[in-house]
């Protein structure tokens, strides 16, 4: 029987290991407790005596494969990247939603549909921490869930606020834990594509908490970028900005930074390979390819999410939601819009894809 210690060998010890807080959130979750995580968020085992060896951990890390057919026949995965339904570019409607998004607001205002019909008591997603780090956050209001939407900087206190071990990657599945405390039933979550296939594994092995996670909405994902005061300093220099102007950001095609002036710089997402996580370099999958609804920028004007929709779940949510809490993005030649969105986020699935491939056979 393979258990925690199996993965310490074949995915942690290689540098594989996305950090996700799956393991740890699982093992949990059964009230095992036998992992802990430590100060870089690393799983480990803290108390030998709780291991039961059940090996649940080893079957739903999303680095190994064991799983995989299961998931794979679940979803009605096919080629080239996952189940594709429909896709469409649309915005929430509420202005202030908007305002604070990342790009149209539509992963909040799904969640905030949900919750206003009653379809969920919670749902999984972040918060700022306040040195513009993120942190897995549990929001059982409407209010919390409004306020969760976006990746914003908060610049008033100088470059120094946010420069100490800034990271966009959030293991949000680790508020999995208390929602099984608060005795949640309803759960969505907004997670990045590894996340996603993690509660995936738990559905195919029928084990807690996959009952209560209604929907799965991913995030499309170029990679995860640690941004401590040494990165801070080379992004501005790369991308020729000060941090005091910078208004918001976001990850499209290329890194986009906007300034309070109006003004946009953007940055090649390979220009960011400096800062990115080691473990994201092995990884596959762009386009969440496991979700209910996969959003992302790409593709999209500014403003707008790009989405598709993979499950019927996905399609019900998303058809009930539109002219409730989203709507469509209104372009003149709709159709084209779509298809090229589509072929984009197709080649940025393709790359990623050949860089993992290329990155795993270096191994
Ligand atoms: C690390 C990262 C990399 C990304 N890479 C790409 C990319 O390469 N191409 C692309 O098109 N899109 C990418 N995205 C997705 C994109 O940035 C938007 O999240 C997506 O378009 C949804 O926008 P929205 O306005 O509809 O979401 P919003 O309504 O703003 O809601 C965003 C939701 O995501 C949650 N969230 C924010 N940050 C994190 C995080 N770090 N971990 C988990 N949940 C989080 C928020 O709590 C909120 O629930 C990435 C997102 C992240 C977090
Ligand atoms: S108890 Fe099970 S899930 Fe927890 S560390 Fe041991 S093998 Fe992994
Ligand atoms: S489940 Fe996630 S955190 Fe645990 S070893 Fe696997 S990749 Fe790492
Ligand atoms: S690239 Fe994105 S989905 Fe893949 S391991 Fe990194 S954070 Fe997770």
């Amino acid at each position: 029987m393979k258990t925690f210690a199996s993965l310490v060998e074949e995915v942690q010890k290689p540098g594989l290991c996305h950090l996700c807080g799956g393991c740890l959130t699982f093992c949990t979750a059964i009230n095992y407790g036998a992992l802990e995580m430590d100060e870089d968020g690393m799983p480990y085992l803290s108390d030998m005596e709780k291991c039961t060896e059940c090996g649940l951990c080893y079957s739903i890390c999303p680095e190994i494969n064991e799983l995989d057919d299961d998931i794979r026949k679940n979803a009605g995965w096919s080629e080239p990247m996952g189940r594709i339904m429909e896709t469409h570019v649309a915005h929430a409607i509420e202005p202030e939603i908007r305002q604070n998004a990342t790009d149209g607001g539509v992963v909040t205002g799904l969640l905030l549909h949900l919750f206003e019909e009653g379809r969920i008591d919670g749902a999984i997603v972040t918060k700022p921490s306040g040195r513009l780090q993120r942190e897995p956050w549990l929001a059982i209001t409407r209010e919390e869930i409004a306020a969760s939407a976006g990746f914003y900087f908060d610049t008033s206190h100088g470059m120094k606020r946010f420069l100490d071990g800034y990271s966009i990657y959030t293991p949000s599945t680790r508020k999995l834990k208390s929602m099984l405390q608060q005795g949640l039933r309803k759960v969505a979550l907004v997670g990045m594509p590894c996340q996603i296939t993690a509660i995936r594994k738990t559905e195919a092995l029928g084990v807690l908490p996959s009952d209560s996670i209604h929907y799965c909405l991913g995030l499309f994902c170029s990679g995860n970028f640690f941004c401590g005061s040494e990165q801070q300093e080379k992004l501005a220099e790369i991308g020729g900005f000060e941090w005091e102007n910078v208004q918001k950001y976001n990850i499209k095609e290329t890194f986009l930074i906007h300034l309070k002036d109006g003004e946009t710089k953007s940055i090649p997402l390979e220009h960011l390979d400096f800062m990115k996580r080691p473990a994201c370099r092995f990884c596959a999958d762009y386009a969440a390819e496991f979700a209910d609804i996969s959003c992302g920028g790409i593709g999209a004007p500014e403003g707008q999410t790009t989405v598709i929709i993979r499950t019927q779940t996905g399609r019900r949510l998303f058809n009930d939601a539109c002219g409730q809490t989203i709507e469509l993005f209104d372009a003149k030649d709709k159709v084209n819009l779509i298809a090229k969105a589509l072929k984009q986020i197709e080649a940025a699935s393709a790359a990623k894809k050949r860089l993992s491939a290329k990155h795993r056979q270096a191994l």
